[in-house]
């Protein structure tokens, strides 16, 4: 009878232990996620100026060609248009 109890005492340890661990890893992971997307929102928190409007747009939904960034293909390509129609005069 004494010897139940005692491998029931010792699962029940085991079982909170385990339990513990899986919350410890559980939040280690939540930490680390958050930690992980801090660094991407970081990267595409840089802000670039669209050579059209100005307006002023994420890095990553931002279009770049010859040197200069845009916000659109609309406004790229209205800057190149307007761009190239000033090298022909
Ligand atoms: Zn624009």
């Amino acid at each position: 009878m004494n010897l139940l109890i005692i491998r029931l005492i010792i699962f029940a340890v085991l079982f909170l232990a385990g339990l513990k661990l899986y919350r410890m890893y559980r939040q280690w992971k939540l930490d680390h996620d958050d930690s992980m997307a801090d660094d991407n929102h970081r990267v595409e928190g840089q802000m670039v100026r669209c050579a059209w409007c100005s307006v002023h747009v994420p890095e990553s939904e931002a279009l770049r060609d010859k040197g200069e960034w845009f916000c659109s293909s609309a406004h790229r390509d209205r800057y190149l248009q307007e761009r190239q129609s000033d090298e022909n005069e």
